[in-house]
């Protein structure tokens, strides 16, 4: 069928209008508002599994996934259980409890490159904490970043991208300041070279390298064969702490993340997301020599009031542990899934005559408006992103939610089946042959 379906969000409208009075932008974060795509921003009643339910009753098939978290669906049974058993037996003490050693030692379990670990409450701390750990090991000041990698809000991670050959980063916030920014050194993502320059450059002065292995930020962009590989020796030979940032792909393209996938170890990892199940977890790991570094051993500084939460812990720990237990199963099914729904979009854009440039990595991956192959920022802001916001809005109305944005990825879970399979890709061939 090609009839259009309008959507009734007039009480997402209502909220939205309401919203923006308290709440600045009316969202508590800037990816929810639809700012590249235009429209209103769904407000959520109810989700469960793969699907989600706005306050007006439309129900889709959800590719977000809470940015990621929801790896085994929405209201997973397991998960809700375990935050309501905790709940009963208070909600937080800011104090030990067994179920954080058990949650430690699922993660050492699973991440290659992970001795030891410290819980706090959200991506943009683990990243933080990491390099804070990563300079007072080091005792050099300067990190190197990627253009196009998103490390959360934390001051020194938001430099701008920048094109071309920049290497010294400027803020690109207000209130960022200039020191904070001349420590950051950008690199274009894909390009060793490019930060073997930089690594000798800056001879004794870098005290880490972070990296998203498999970029989610700009869309989906999966490591050029050796990138990984060549970061790894540069640190071995200037004595800079390689940190993955896996907050994105961690448990998500393998039971250990990126490194896992790809072969390669970092000393130190970032984590968040699925870690929590849904509820605010990130966590940062790495070699027992550096992680010995941190408060109350080591002399870094890093602490949190509700850091290890009891209720989060709970879930973390439902969703690790079926991981652990179930592995076998549920990766090679997302891996089917991921494959079936990159063939069959293929055959939706060749039926188009479209030659869009996809990627997918696991339970990840992007479609981008794009002729060209997508590999560093530069070649992804060369997409057609008011092709991609038609798209998305007529994915909408099709019974899909996908990322508002061009330079997000998509996620799926084990709750995507055949039937959801076969819906997306109808959805998506009604919704390529309305806007072309
Ligand atoms: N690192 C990466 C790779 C991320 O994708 C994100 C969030 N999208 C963050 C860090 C920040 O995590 P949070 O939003 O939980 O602070």
């Amino acid at each position: 069928t090609q009839t259009r379906t309008e959507l009734d969000l007039s009480t997402s409208k209502r909220h939205y209008e309401a919203a923006q009075h308290r709440i600045p932008g009316g969202v508590n974060s800037p990816a929810r508002a639809f700012k590249s795509v235009g429209g209103t921003p769904l407000f959520i009643d109810r989700a469960e599994g793969a699907y989600m339910t706005d306050v007006d009753g439309n129900r889709y098939i959800d590719y977000i996934g809470s940015w990621g978290p929801m790896l085994f669906g929405h209201a997973h049974p397991d998960v809700v259980r375990a935050v309501k058993e905790a709940a009963d037996a208070s909600t937080s003490f800011g104090a030990p409890t067994e179920i954080e050693i058990e949650v430690a030692e699922l993660v050492c379990d699973l991440v290659p490159s992970v001795e030891k670990v410290r819980m706090v409450n959200s991506g943009t701390e683990a990243t933080m904490s990491a390099a804070r750990v990563a300079r007072g090991y080091t005792g050099r000041d300067k990190i190197i970043k990627f253009a196009g990698n998103y490390h959360g809000h934390g001051d020194f991670f938001l430099i701008a991208a920048g094109s071309g050959p920049l290497s010294l980063g400027e803020p690109n916030s207000p209130g960022v300041t200039e020191g904070n920014a001349k420590d950051t050194l950008l690199a274009r993502y894909n390009d060793a070279a490019h930060v073997r320059e930089l690594a000798e450059s800056y001879e004794d002065e870098v005290a880490c390298i972070i990296v998203e292995p498999i970029a989610g930020n700009m869309g989906c962009i999966p490591p050029e064969p050796g990138f990984l590989e060549e970061l790894r020796a540069i640190c071995d030979e200037h004595g800079i702490v390689l940190i993955f940032d896996e907050v994105m792909t961690g448990f998500r393209v393998a039971p250990g993340g990126a490194q896992e996938r790809y072969g390669v170890t970092p000393d130190m990892t970032t984590l968040g997301k699925i870690i929590g199940g849904g509820l605010p977890v990130g966590a940062y790991g790495g070699k027992k020599a550096i992680m010995d570094y941190v408060s109350p051993v080591g002399p870094v500084y890093q602490a949190g009031t509700l850091s290890g939460n009891p209720l989060a812990m709970r879930a973390g720990h439902a969703v690790l542990s079926k991981i652990a237990t179930e592995k076998d199963d549920i990766y090679p099914q997302l891996e089917r899934y991921s494959e079936a729904l990159e063939e069959g979009t293929r055959q939706n854009l060749d039926a188009l005559g479209l030659s869009y440039y996809t990627t997918r990595v696991g339970a990840m991956g992007s479609l981008f408006f794009s002729d060209e192959r997508v590999t560093d920022l530069e070649t992804a802001k060369a997409c057609d992103t008011e092709a991609y916001a038609d798209y998305f809005h007529a994915m909408l109305e099709e019974g899909v939610y996908l990322a508002p944005s061009q330079f997000e990825a998509y996620f799926f879970g084990t709750q995507h089946g055949e039937a959801e399979l076969d819906k997306t890709l109808a959805a998506q061939r009604n919704a390529l042959k309305r806007i072309h």
